[in-house]
C-alpha cells in the first residue's frame, strides 16, 4: 500500500516521529501524563505569543469546530450584538453557531476571493454602535485567504472591541501575536499547522474574559468549567484524548526542532511558491491575488477552455500516493492543494511531475 501524502488542510500528514508518539498507552491520572498536558498547555501560550500572567490554554476534546463554539459561546454577549466578518465558509460557520446559541450576532460579508476589508468593518461599527465583540477567521481555509490580523487588531482596540479569532489553520505557522494584538480568545487545533493528530481542540484565553464568560453553559462548551479543572490539579474533566495529547507533546517538540513557527513558516511559503510556480506551467493559475494568498492551501480554478473531471483527476492522484481536496467556493468550479503538514517542496516537486503524468494520461 502507498502511504498517501494529504495535501489537504486537515487531517495533514504527520512525521514518523509524531505517528509512533501514538504507539503507547497512558492512565488519565499518570503523573507523567499530567506533566505532558502541564507542559502542552504552557507552550501553547508561548506559540500563541502570550504569557502565564495574561491568558491561559484550555485544551478541549474534539474537533477545532467544538474549540471554535466554545469560544464563542464563552465570550460573545447575551445582551450586545458580536460583529462576524465573513469571507468564506468558516465565518459563516460562526454565525451558525451564535444563531444557535441565540446570541445577537451582526454577519458582515465580503467577497470571498479576497480579504477582509477593515473599512467594511468599520462601517457595520459604525452602523451598530451597540457591538462589543469582533469574531473573525485569521486564514480563511475555504480558500486560503490571509485576513488582515493587524489593521483588525488596530480597529478593535480603537473600538475597544473583544477580538476573538479562529487562527484553526494558522496557529503553529503564522503568527498569533495574542499579547500585542490584544486578542482575548484564539481557536486553533491539534491537527493543522502544529501537525499533530486531529482530536483536540484549542482554545487561548485571557484570565481576565474568562472571569467574566458566560454562563450557565452546556457542559462540555463550559471553557471556565475545563480550565477550572486543569487549574485544580491538572487534570482533564473528561476522558482525556490521551494519545493525541502525547502526539501533541511530540509534534510540539518537533515545532521547536524544526525552529519555531517562523521557520515553519518559511518551510509552509517554499511549498506555496513551488506549488504555485509548478502549477502555472501545467496552466492552472491560483483564485487569490498573491498579497492575500496564505502559504497554508490554495485554490485553483478549473480551467474554462480545457474540460477536467475533478473526480477522474483526484482518483488518479490517489492511486499514486497523493490527496488532494475539492473546492469549497460557492461561485466557481475550483480544487485545493495543501502546502502544510510533514511536506517539503521537494514532495511537491513529485506531486507536480505527478499531476503532469495524469494530466498527460487525460
Ligand atoms: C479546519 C478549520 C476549522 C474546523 O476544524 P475541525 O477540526 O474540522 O472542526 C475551523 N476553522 C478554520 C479556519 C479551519 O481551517
Amino acid at each position: 500500500m502507498v502511504r498517501p501524502l494529504l495535501l489537504t488542510p486537515g487531517p495533514l500528514t504527520v512525521s514518523d516521529r509524531v505517528r509512533a508518539a501514538l504507539n503507547r498507552d497512558w492512565g488519565a491520572r499518570d503523573t507523567d501524563f499530567i506533566a505532558m498536558t502541564g507542559r502542552v498547555r504552557h507552550e501553547l501560550l508561548a506559540i500563541a505569543q502570550t504569557t502565564a500572567e495574561d491568558a491561559v490554554a484550555i485544551p478541549l476534546q474534539g474537533p477545532g469546530t467544538q474549540a471554535v463554539e466554545a469560544m464563542m459561546a464563552s465570550f460573545a454577549p447575551r445582551d450586545t450584538p458580536t460583529i462576524v466578518a465573513i469571507n468564506g465558509a468558516y465565518g459563516h460557520r460562526m454565525v451558525d453557531m451564535l444563531r444557535r446559541l441565540g446570541r445577537p450576532c451582526i454577519a458582515v460579508e465580503g467577497p470571498e476571493t479576497r480579504a477582509l476589508d477593515p473599512d467594511q468593518i468599520m462601517q457595520a461599527l459604525d452602523e451598530h454602535p451597540q457591538a462589543a465583540t469582533l469574531a473573525v477567521v485569521q486564514c480563511e481555509t475555504t480558500t486560503g485567504c490571509l485576513n488582515p490580523m493587524d489593521a483588525i487588531a488596530d480597529l478593535a482596540r480603537l473600538r475597544g472591541l473583544t477580538l476573538l479569532v479562529d487562527a484553526m489553520s494558522a496557529f503553529g505557522a503564522l503568527p498569533t501575536r495574542m499579547q500585542a494584538r490584544g486578542i482575548v480568545a484564539v481557536a486553533a487545533s491539534s491537527n493543522k499547522c502544529l501537525q499533530g493528530v486531529p482530536g483536540l481542540g484549542l482554545v487561548i484565553a485571557r484570565h481576565e474574559a474568562l472571569q467574566k464568560a458566560v454562563n450557565p453553559l452546556p457542559l462540555s462548551l463550559d471553557l471556565a468549567g475545563q480550565a477550572g479543572g486543569f487549574a485544580a490539579a491538572g487534570e482533564w474533566r473528561f476522558t482525556p484524548p490521551t494519545h493525541v495529547v502525547a502526539a501533541l507533546a511530540e509534534a510540539m517538540d518537533e515545532l521547536r526542532d524544526e525552529g519555531g513557527p517562523e521557520a515553519r513558516l518559511s518551510r509552509y511559503t517554499k511549498n506555496a511558491a513551488c506549488l504555485i510556480n509548478g502549477m502555472a506551467e501545467l496552466g492552472f493559475e491560483p483564485v487569490l491575488s498573491s498579497a492575500d494568498q496564505a502559504p497554508i492551501i490554495v485554490t485553483f480554478a478549473l480551467p474554462e477552455a480545457r474540460p477536467f473531471d475533478f473526480k477522474a483527476f483526484y482518483d488518479a492522484l490517489k492511486t499514486r500516493g497523493f490527496v488532494i481536496y475539492p473546492g469549497k467556493l460557492t461561485a466557481q468550479d475550483s480544487f485545493r492543494i495543501g502546502c502544510i503538514g510533514n511536506i517539503t517542496p521537494d514532495d511537491i516537486a513529485r506531486f507536480l511531475d505527478t499531476f503532469r503524468s495524469v494530466m498527460e494520461a487525460g
